[in-house]
């Protein structure tokens, strides 16, 4: 399951629903806030302004010093909020300590990528309102686009975390899947994992999963993206070691994190239309 044209169909839906938006005069715009120069964040940052251009979707970096004061943070980021132009605002995450609780601060209406936790919730209560995060949606519409059923599906997410795990099992359990969430504490994981019918990694351990991990015909998604001993990028799973027992896999790179930006211009003009009323 490669993740380039899942990207490619969301792309071109976008790119005429923001030609429509342009003929109305509404150019939507994207915000994003990067504390540092983390490499990380570069090259995801580059990724989105790519996408971004691509679409039509204006954009804007805000980029500040790792020093940042809360007070500065804050006050940029209530202006964003205000600002009748920005339709999306993304916090490049992780933030450093001292910014803890920022979350809070950002408009929910321009939360792009489901940081503030009312997003959150707004997954838990199935409000289309609200916005998922970009990493468990890209997981969501690669699966659709390759026509897994969920329904009824045992999967099991590995990983907890608030940016993937969390969010990306409340999502499939609103998809009917049945789903056990794993994390560092799991006892016995593969006994878990050999029962399910579809495996989601997202841990941030290289090549970990391997085949004793899978059963027979399950699918595999591996959301993690580490390098491996050579110093390449590799995912979470052994690709080569499961890939005969699978039915279905995503490949790292090439997969999820491919899918990621084009998530987030859906997200930015969902929240651009609801913001004019559309
Ligand atoms: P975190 O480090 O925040 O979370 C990792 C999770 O995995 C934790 O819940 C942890 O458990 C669990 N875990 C760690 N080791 C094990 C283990 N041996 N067995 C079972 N569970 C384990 O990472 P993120 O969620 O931010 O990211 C996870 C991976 O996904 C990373 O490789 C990251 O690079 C990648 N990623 C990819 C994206 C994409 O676009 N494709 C976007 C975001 C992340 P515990 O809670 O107990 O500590």
């Amino acid at each position: 399951m490669k993740g380039k044209p899942v990207a490619d169909l969301i792309t071109e839906k976008l790119i005429v629903e923001v030609e429509n938006l342009k003929r109305e005069n509404i150019i939507p715009k994207l915000a994003i806030i990067r504390v540092g120069n983390n490499e990380e964040d570069l090259s995801y940052e580059r990724g989105a302004l790519k996408r971004c251009e691509k679409i039509g979707i204006s954009t804007e970096v805000i980029e500040l010093p790792t020093s940042v004061s809360r007070e500065k943070y804050i006050q940029i980021l209530e202006k964003l909020n205000e600002d009748v132009e920005v339709n999306g605002i993304l916090c490049l995450q992780p933030l450093p300590k001292s910014l803890e609780g920022i979350k809070y601060k950002i408009n929910p209406a321009k939360d792009v990528d489901c940081f503030n936790p009312i997003n959150f919730a707004k997954i838990i209560q199935q409000d289309n309102t609200g916005f998922s995060p970009c990493t468990p949606s890209a997981v969501i519409e690669m699966l659709k686009f390759y026509n897994v059923d969920l329904k009824g599906k045992n999967v099991a997410v590995l990983g907890r975390s608030m940016i993937v795990g969390k969010p990306l099992s409340m999502m499939l359990v609103n998809e009917d899947a049945t789903v056990t969430i794993c994390h560092s504490k799991t006892e016995d994981l593969k006994n878990i994992t050999k029962k399910c019918d579809i495996v989601i990694s997202a841990i941030g351990k290289a090549k970990m999963i391997d085949s004793t991990f899978i059963k027979e015909g399950a699918i595999v998604v591996d959301v993690g993206i580490n390098v491996d001993e050579e110093g390449k990028l590799c995912g979470d799973v052994n690709f080569n070691s499961v890939l005969e027992k699978t039915s279905m896999i995503t490949p790292v790179p090439a997969g999820v994190g491919s899918v990621t930006t084009s998530i987030l211009a859906k997200n930015i003009i969902k929240a651009c239309k609801l913001q004019n009323n559309k």
